[in-house]
């Protein structure tokens, strides 16, 4: 399968192309918004062919699907224009930024039959695979709480434009878009009222959040608290779900990195999960060839990456009006 990358990014370097790669597939053409960047950045991956011109290389007919990593704000428009060509698209998170921009994408894409799918990466750690697993196979009994933390020191050379509330829109539409994704995953279960309180100003004054928790009902009743932030120093991620039976409890795996330890503790004492670990973005590849050749499914669908939206902008929402939101009220 040939590929088009749409956005000459960081994550793009760092993790897709060569995950892009590994499953056998070419990445034959990049559109970046400026003519040196995406020169250097061709020649760095080693992709044949670029432009600023998107119409351009969207009309090639032998590319098969599109890796859209822009800043948020060109997500949507660029899908739908990634869609109207008949490619496949795999889009960043969050997918847009607003409901409707998400229900038009997904749209679209069945309209066209064309598979649509969201980078949430970490529901593609094997390490929150095992913890779902232990989670449905009933180890835990019913499961009473969560306590996420997701509290990460943002490099140097990522700030930019995530603290800018035009493109970014904080840490709410980085991580914790995430968080929701890999809740639902774990779960099985949806949001359905959320509260928050947030921080800013330590990054940039633009008034982006810079950290926020908050507290996320879901409809089975389980309580979870969140923590994510650009500004903790010298702290690690951690996920641990409190169930009748047992408790879970998971350190340093909300990363982009196959790592991090799981461990069960329940009457019988506490005992280290066995995990295979594997690539994250290899994983969600796979997953996105299977839903193109063999009708399978993305690993996070169109109407997953909504789903993480709608919680994102309720987050932001009780962030704003100090009131507790309800799924469905987030706009
Ligand atoms: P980057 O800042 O690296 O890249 C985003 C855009 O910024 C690029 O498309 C590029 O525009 C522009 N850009 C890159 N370098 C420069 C530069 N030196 N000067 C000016 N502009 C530049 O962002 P990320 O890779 O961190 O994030 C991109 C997207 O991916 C976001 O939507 C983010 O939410 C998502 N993301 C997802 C992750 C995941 O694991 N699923 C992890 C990290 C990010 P142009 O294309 O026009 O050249």
């Amino acid at each position: 399968m040939k590929w088009l990358l749409i956005g000459a990014s960081t994550i793009a370097q760092q993790f897709v192309i060569d995950a892009i790669r590994a499953g056998g597939d070419e990445i034959s053409w990049l559109v970046s918004g400026d003519e040196q960047r995406a020169a250097a950045f061709a020649v760095k991956n080693n992709i044949a062919r670029f432009t600023t011109d998107l119409k351009l290389a969207l009309s090639q007919q032998d590319i098969d699907a599109v890796y859209i990593s822009t800043t948020n704000e060109k997500h949507f428009p660029q899908a739908m224009l990634a869609l109207e060509y008949g490619k496949h698209v795999l889009c960043e998170k969050p997918m847009a930024l607003s409901m409707e921009e998400a229900t038009t994408m997904i749209e679209r894409a069945s309209a066209c039959n064309q598979v649509l799918a969201v980078n949430h990466h970490l529901r593609n750690a094997a390490t929150i695979r095992k913890m779902r697993d232990e989670i449905r196979n009933g180890t835990l009994g019913d499961i009473l709480t969560v306590r996420f933390c997701h509290a990460v020191s943002l490099p140097e050379n990522l700030i930019g434009w995530r603290t800018d509330n035009s493109a970014g829109n904080g840490v709410i539409m980085d991580i914790t878009v995430h968080d929701i994704d890999t809740l639902r995953f774990l779960l099985d279960d949806d949001v359905v009222a959320v509260s928050a309180m947030a921080q800013d100003g330590l990054l940039s004054q633009s008034g982006s959040v810079e950290t926020v928790m908050g507290t996320l009902r879901f409809s089975k009743g389980t309580l979870v608290s969140f923590f994510d932030s650009f500004t903790a120093r010298n702290f690690e991620t951690s996920i641990d779900v409190i169930g009748t039976q047992g408790t879970l409890r998971a350190r340093n795996i909300l990363t982009q990195n196959p790592v991090g330890e799981v461990t069960l503790h329940n009457r019988h004492g506490s005992e280290p999960l066995a995990i295979e670990h594997a690539s994250l973005y290899e994983r969600g590849l796979a997953s996105f060839r299977d839903a193109i050749f063999n009708g399978g499914q993305p690993a996070a669908s169109g109407d997953d990456g909504r789903q993480s939206l709608a919680v994102s902008l309720a987050v932001v929402k009780a962030v704003s009006s100090g009131i507790t939101v309800h799924i469905g009220e987030e706009q």
